[in-house]
């Protein structure tokens, strides 16, 4: 059974710890947060691509995409 359909309302607005902007938080980026076991994000993504780049390199874990 095929289902296309995409389900609205799954999207969380979050407000950035570091710029204090408000964001989306998509329901395809939860899933792939929750697949990494990760927390809900607290930074934007502009904020968050600095940071984990940041951590990135000080643990280098297993990071694919
Ligand atoms: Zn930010």
């Amino acid at each position: 059974m095929k289902s296309l359909v995409r389900k609205e309302g799954m999207e969380e607005i979050i407000k950035c710890q570091n710029c204090t902007q408000g964001f989306v938080w998509s329901k395809e980026e939860q899933k792939l947060y929750k697949s990494r076991g990760l927390p809900s994000p607290r930074y934007c993504p502009i904020c968050r691509g600095i940071i984990e780049a940041r951590e990135r390199d000080h643990a280098r874990n297993k990071y694919e995409r």
